[in-house]
């Protein structure tokens, strides 16, 4: 895994960067060579949310997003946005590319691999579809499982580093 998706996973709830990490390597381990998970973006604060959001409203630009400062789950640390790095080199987002020759798209071969740990594919989504983007769907706690909306979210304490306490 390159340094710059260490660096990223770091940075998400403390809750899912071991599952995470382990995520990543089960990916490139799937995808066999070329075609490499990079992820871009993970934890986004509420500042830089509400600047994309200023985005196409208050600030020229198409809109990028309908969420507000606290209404997406990268605020919480449970999403991460990915792409694929070719032979060490080129980002790319192309979706149906099949870099590995196995017959099954490299993407969907992550979506799966997501999928199995718990993590909705934002390419299933029906109204906004956010095909780089993956969220844990629930976190279990001693106490229950949370449901990681970010109306739940909203309401849960943080530490002094701004992670919710569960
Ligand atoms: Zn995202």
């Amino acid at each position: 895994m390159d340094k710059i998706s260490l660096q990223r996973i770091e940075k998400l709830h403390p809750l899912v960067r071991e599952e995470v990490k382990n995520i990543i390597k089960e990916c490139d381990e799937a995808l066999t060579g070329r075609a490499k998970v990079r992820i871009t973006q993970g934890l986004r604060s509420f500042e830089e949310q509400e600047k994309l959001y200023a985005i196409g409203r208050i600030t020229t630009g198409k809109k990028v997003t309908n969420a507000k400062a606290g209404q997406s789950i990268h605020n919480y640390g449970f999403a991460v946005d990915i792409c694929m790095i070719i032979d060490g080199k080129v980002a790319n987002w192309d979706t149906a590319k099949d870099w590995d020759n196995d017959q099954v798209a490299d993407w969907y071969e992550c979506v799966k691999i997501f999928a199995k740990h718990g993590w909705d594919w934002g390419g299933n989504w029906k109204t906004f579809k956010d095909l780089p983007h993956f969220e844990r769907k629930s976190i279990p706690t001693k106490k229950k499982t949370i449901k990681t909306s970010w109306r739940n979210l909203s309401k849960i304490a943080r530490d002094k580093d701004g992670y919710v306490i569960l």
